[in-house]
């Protein structure tokens, strides 16, 4: 069990994200939480947020391209699995 410093409760190690830098290399806040505060920040910030994402297609547009055929690829595969 670890604490989730966002909703001040006890969590199941398996629910916090992994994270590189902390001690015990999971996130401080809960994967829920995580989502939940991105829900409000994207909310609050959705014009921002857009942007941001925007400008890094743009500053990475090679990365992108490789990540969204890797994405297709995926798609691809669990179609094939499907049928
Ligand atoms: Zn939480």
């Amino acid at each position: 069990m670890k604490f989730c410093s966002y909703c001040n409760s006890w969590i199941d190690k398996k629910d916090f994200a992994s994270h590189p830098t902390t001690y015990d290399r999971l996130q401080r806040i809960c994967k829920e939480c995580d989502r939940k505060r991105f829900r409000e920040y994207y909310q609050r910030n959705k014009k921002k947020v857009l942007e941001k994402n925007k400008e890094w297609i743009e500053n990475n547009r090679l990365r992108h391209n490789e990540i969204a055929r890797i994405c297709h690829a995926n798609a691809r595969n669990i179609d094939k699995e499907i049928n």
